[in-house]
């Protein structure tokens, strides 16, 4: 199916609070202009090289989201380009993206990731982990970051269970940290989850945010 197909499809399929971001990573310019003329606007990256380039490319009006693992020293590169960055998962990243943040004027919003899949190669915080970030002295001084929620990866299974069980993990992390930090903080309010083979599980879940790219695409090249 071509893209703005699939693209219509999602829409036609979720809630209006969900949030579509089409992950175009390995994908052409091709192929994201094509979901660009289907009205679509945000885009999600997970390599800062490629985001750069591609924000160049591409019209000025395209919401980007970067959901990869984000090294320090390119940070200042993603701070101007990004709506949202997903994958903040130490305060050490917190705190070059308030420095870089800060010398521009202005707040960046920010996701905390979190570990929830039974695979170890994927990045991400504990809870307990969390709570002591959030916790810390260098936490409350960071004004130019701005935490709207919680991101996860499943683990890479086709047993919907463990799937379902990880999600629910996640929405009970986001419930926590929630009452625990944020109770009177409305931007705290995303949970990104789901991807190509389970938004529809994460929706259900409680997610607002789906990054979806091959379902979109097709396969990456
Ligand atoms: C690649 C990627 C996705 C999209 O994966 P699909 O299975 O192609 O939908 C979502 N989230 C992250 C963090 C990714 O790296």
């Amino acid at each position: 199916m071509a893209v703005s197909e699939n693209i219509n499809h999602i829409n036609s399929v979720i809630p209006a609070h969900v949030k579509l971001i089409a992950v175009s990573k390995n994908q052409s310019i091709e192929k994201i202009s094509e979901a660009y003329n289907a009205g679509h606007k945000i885009f999600g990256e997970n390599k800062a090289q490629e985001l750069i380039s591609k924000h160049s490319l591409l019209p000025s009006d395209i919401e980007w989201h970067f959901i990869g693992h984000l090294q320090t020293n390119k940070v200042k590169y993603i701070v101007p380009l990004v709506k949202l960055i997903h994958s903040v998962e130490s305060t050490k990243l917190l705190k070059e993206i308030n420095k870089e943040a800060h010398k521009r004027n202005i707040v960046v919003n920010c996701l905390l990731q979190f570990h929830i899949a039974t695979e170890e190669s994927k990045y991400g915080l504990d809870y307990e982990e969390a709570v002591s970030l959030l916790n810390s002295h260098d936490y409350k001084q960071l004004n130019n970051i701005r935490i709207c929620g919680v991101m996860g990866m499943a683990t890479f299974t086709d047993n919907a269970d463990i799937i379902r069980q990880e999600f629910k993990e996640l929405k009970a992390i986001f419930d926590m940290l929630k009452e625990r930090f944020y109770a009177t903080d409305e931007s705290f309010k995303e949970i990104s989850m789901g991807m190509s083979d389970d938004y529809l599980l994460g929706i259900k879940e409680g997610s607002t945010m789906i990054r979806v790219g091959t379902a979109i695409f097709g396969k990456r090249v």
